[in-house]
């Protein structure tokens, strides 16, 4: 019954209109995809990473109402500054609990030409239908992805995002098997994904990809700490405090940092 209602969840419209919940929008977006991007960050994400340095972005169904066109209004005036690789960059919270207003935007971009990016966790990756046809839909349009694996042990990502990573990674095999460019992010966080043994994991499976074109380590850092306070939400990684620049080269050579220069054709 529940996975009907699922497939049956009505897609927020405004006069008829499909609208997307936004957080917020960035006009000159400089690490959210290649070159200078246009990036939106949808409200909404069903993770709960001990780390997320925007809890404000988790609610669903709160934000500011855009329809497509409102948001490309919004971004066309700064078209020029896109050169040959920028574009626009869907990012959360987690774009793909909001796939349908991903799609009619991309649809649109494609059709004028504009450079398409998603920045997505994977949490709500799944092959059953109708939520699979839609994501095929999806990457017809999208010209590349950005992809945050959190952490390669399931066990370990469900402590540290509520979730495990099983339907994750199986995106990431659908991704490499239709051969749709990725850019892989791994945020370092010391006592929780700064192990060398899961690091030499990770860094093995994404060898096992065809499609990646960038590997990058985040190290962990505390910007958004003061959200939890004010928000009234406990911070669960308390006196962890960012890894040294040592085990940052670490974790990059772990990755293999070095052998994916595809993004720099
Ligand atoms: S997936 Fe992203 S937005 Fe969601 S909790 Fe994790 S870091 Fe925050």
């Amino acid at each position: 019954m529940l996975q009907r209602q699922m497939h049956e969840r009505k897609v927020p419209t405004r006069d008829g209109e499909l609208i997307g919940y936004v957080h917020s929008t960035e006009s000159f977006g400089a690490v959210d995809g290649p070159g200078i991007r246009f990036v939106v960050f949808m409200q909404g994400c069903n993770m709960r990473c001990q780390f997320c340095h925007n809890p404000d972005t988790w609610r669903k169904n709160v934000g500011t109402e855009m329809t497509t066109d409102e948001i490309l209004r919004m971004a066309l005036p700064y078209r020029q500054f896109w050169g040959e690789k920028g574009g626009i960059t869907l990012s959360g919270g987690e774009i793909m609990l909001q796939t349908e207003f991903a799609l009619e935007l991309f649809t649109k971009c494609k059709k004028l030409g504009i450079n398409t990016c998603l920045d997505t966790c994977g949490q709500p990756f799944t092959r059953r239908q109708p939520w699979f046809d839609n994501f095929n839909k999806l990457m017809k349009v999208t010209d590349i992805l950005l992809v945050d694996i959190k952490h390669i042990n399931s066990d370990e990502h469900r402590k540290l995002t509520g979730f495990r990573n099983e339907n994750i990674l199986d995106m990431c095999q659908f991704l490499s098997d239709i051969n749709k460019p990725v850019w892989i992010r791994h945020v370092l966080i010391p006592e929780r994904t700064d192990f060398d043994n899961y690091l030499i994991q990770l860094g093995d499976y994404i060898k096992t990809l065809h499609n990646v074109e960038k590997v990058e380590v985040l190290p962990y850092h505390t910007m958004g700490v003061h959200k939890y306070r004010e928000m009234g939400i406990k911070y669960k990684l308390d006196g962890i405090e960012p890894p040294t620049p040592e085990r940052v080269k670490n974790a990059e050579k772990l990755l293999h940092v070095a052998d994916y220069r595809g993004y720099l054709e």
